[in-house]
């Protein structure tokens, strides 16, 4: 129980500290609303919280966590989508104008994936992880048959910035997001951040690599 005490804590330093500080900022943002002009698309994971990676202020980034920072593919298929649902929400109803998915190192869900720990879980303990993380499995595999040939290369991390890679591609299967970036009013990002280093790197387009970004001191 001591965690949810260390919780209130923290709540109450808010409340004097933070909260306090800003408190024009957060009027402002209950009165007329929130316009965030990014969204980021990051892992439910403890260590990789986007408004301390990015060190952003209430109401700039609108913020999606899941497991290993997914974008499903569109599927108009009746049934219920939460991811999709905040990513429809962000594009159609904020117009943001930048959708960043954020991958990390050492991700659980890509561990997971790599591993097939709940590959057969088709009911029973594991069986929505082992659902949700089947949608990277076509790079999955092709990463496993590269390893293959060439043991040495780093499974997690390939996996971690094809998933990104693939999320990209799933959001472009989103007919609203699809013709905002071909109208140039949207534009998505791949990244990719280690909390060991402490590096992020950004998927360059025009190379598909992955470059880091250049930091004042390390
Ligand atoms: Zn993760």
């Amino acid at each position: 129980m001591a965690a949810f005490d260390t919780l209130l804590e923290g709540y109450r330093r808010f409340r004097a500290g933070p909260y306090n500080d800003q408190r024009a900022r957060f009027d402002a943002l209950a009165h007329i609303g929130q316009s965030p002009k990014i969204m980021i698309i990051a892992c439910a994971d403890s260590r990789v919280d986007p408004t301390r990676i990015f060190d952003s202020a209430p109401g700039e980034m609108f913020v999606m966590r899941n497991v290993a920072n997914l974008v499903p593919p569109y599927e108009a298929d009746g049934a219920t989508h939460g991811s999709s649902a905040a990513i429809e929400f962000a594009v159609t109803q904020l117009e943001v104008e930048h959708i960043v998915v954020l991958g990390h190192a050492r991700c659980g869900g890509i561990t997971a994936s790599l591993t097939g720990k709940f590959d057969a879980a088709a009911e029973g303990q594991g069986a929505f992880i082992g659902r949700w993380m089947a949608k990277i499995e076509p790079a999955r595999d092709r990463i496993r048959a590269a390893q293959a040939i060439s043991p040495d290369i780093d499974a997690q991390q390939a996996l971690e910035l094809a998933a990104i890679r693939l999320s990209l591609d799933n959001l472009m299967s989103f007919p609203f997001v699809a013709e905002r970036v071909t109208a140039g009013t949207l534009a998505l990002q791949g990244a990719h951040f280690d909390i060991a280093d402490g590096i992020l790197r950004i998927l360059d387009p025009a190379t598909d690599r992955y470059e880091p970004v250049p930091v004042d001191w390390r």
